[in-house]
């Protein structure tokens, strides 16, 4: 399979290549040639398919050439070493359950791919990969978690310096090995500056750095996965479904698009925003306007300008209507979260995180606009009790810590506090040891 930018500037890449870049030379990000679509035998036998199965199935046509299937199935059984079940939340609702990976929190699937794809591709006589990430708090624990003891890999998380939470700064500070974590004495947005400044120098550049952020390819593929798995564990005489994919950076739901493009049959996508509402105007206006990232309680969505949205105008070749026709995207307030984590855990006992709290909502939203009854599959996009700051005053009990998150809370922090300024970086980056293996 090749991959085009979306830019059109750049020549094709194989998979490889577009792995190791990140975005495109072009800044386009990739997507493949064409979609590959899966044949009436498999959609047949997808009912009740195991999960690692479909994997190896919708990830084969885009490795085509270069991994070999029992690479990939070693790979597929390594990365999604954790179950994706989904379970009834009420009449016609399932939760698809994301959070079951060590983070807990969608973002171990494509990490954990990542991860692995990158040493098995890496090119013969290019240094190993060094994946240098700035995280506002949830994407480098992904990483770090995901890159933790992975041969031929080093992973250098920046954060900003008591601006995480004590659960995300245990996740990406306690590893230690090859996952480097540095504290920044400034804010997120001086961590993506040292970042980009360290992409772009070249006396680096025998580091071979590489990002691990949702533009990657190897991030994006792999979710298209579990929308498959979601309907493998449907009714198999459920009719088309809904699926309501809380939304930020908009990786997700190019995932389950590409998915629908294989041939899975959905009825539509419900792309649920917080008060970051670019995408929603974007789609009611058709003109396309980035504004700075307002703070949520679903910080994880808190994205002002979202990077795949190029990736969905290219796959619909920039046809507003059919955008429209496949997707529908509100967006949700704060109070509108708390109200549904309260009303949802009332009713059913269930406890939504900030996140979920938003697609619930905007599948409520759909559900109303369209007076649509069809099947509905809600993202549960990170657990509860990830965001307990959050959710135990909202709902006023405490949530136990699952096993995942106890174990970390209670290692040491192994960190570096480095300014914000440029040179001590380049300094830590270029001095410390090769990864090993
Ligand atoms: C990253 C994240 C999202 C948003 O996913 P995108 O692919 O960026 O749209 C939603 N929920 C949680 C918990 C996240 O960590």
């Amino acid at each position: 399979m090749r991959y085009l930018s979306t830019h059109r500037q750049a020549p094709p890449a194989s998979f490889a290549e577009a792995l190791a870049r990140g975005p495109a030379p072009d800044g386009g990000l990739y997507l493949p040639e064409r979609v590959p679509v899966l044949d009436a035998g498999f959609w047949r036998t997808l009912p009740g398919r195991p999960l690692h199965a479909t994997a190896e199935a919708v990830l084969s046509p885009y490795l085509e050439g270069e991994v070999s299937a029992p690479d990939l199935a070693r790979l597929v059984a390594d990365a999604l070493d954790f179950p994706i079940p989904l379970v009834p939340l009420e009449e016609g609702l399932w939760l698809l359950e994301l959070f079951h990976g060590p983070t807990l929190a969608f973002k171990d699937v494509g990490a954990r791919f990542l991860a692995r794809l990158l040493p098995l591709l890496a090119q013969p006589g290019r240094p190993p990969a060094t994946v240098l990430v700035a995280t506002s708090g949830d994407t480098g624990g992904a990483v770090a978690q995901a890159f933790h003891g992975v041969a031929g890999t080093r992973v250098v998380v920046l954060y900003p310096l008591g601006q995480v939470s004590p659960t995300q700064e245990r996740q990406l500070a306690t590893l230690g090995g090859n996952v480097l974590a540095v504290a920044v004495q400034g804010t997120f947005d001086d961590c993506q500056r040292l970042v980009k400044q360290a992409f772009a120098d070249p006396a680096l550049a025998p580091l071979g750095l590489t990002s691990a952020n949702s533009i990657n390819v190897g991030r994006l593929l792999p979710q298209i996965v579990y929308y498959l798995h979601a309907r493998a564990q449907l009714p198999s005489d459920a009719p088309p479904p809904v699926f309501a994919t809380p939304s930020g950076n908009f990786g997700n739901l190019t995932a389950g698009l590409l998915a629908r493009r294989m041939g899975l049959a959905c009825r539509r996508f419900v792309a649920a925003v917080n008060a970051n509402d670019v995408v929603p105007d974007f789609l009611a206006t058709g003109s396309y306007t980035p504004r700075p990232s307002l703070p949520t309680l679903a910080n994880a969505m808190d994205v002002g300008d979202p990077s795949n949205l190029a990736r969905i105008r290219a796959l619909f070749n920039e046809d507003l209507p059919s955008m429209n026709r496949a997707i529908l995207s509100s967006s949700h307030s704060d109070d509108a979260i708390r109200t549904a984590i309260r009303d949802v855990h009332h009713r059913t006992g269930t406890i939504l995180d900030p996140h979920t709290a938003v697609g619930y909502l905007a599948l409520q939203h759909h559900r109303a606009e369209w007076q649509d009854n069809a099947p509905a599959i809600l993202l549960a996009t990170a657990h509860p009790a990830k965001f307990r700051e959050i959710v135990e005053p909202i709902l006023g009990i405490s949530l136990p810590l699952p096993p995942q998150l106890a174990a970390c809370m209670e290692r040491p922090l192994e960190r570096v506090i480095l300014p914000a300024d440029y040179k001590g970086l380049a300094r830590l980056l270029s001095s410390a040891p090769p990864p090993a293996g």
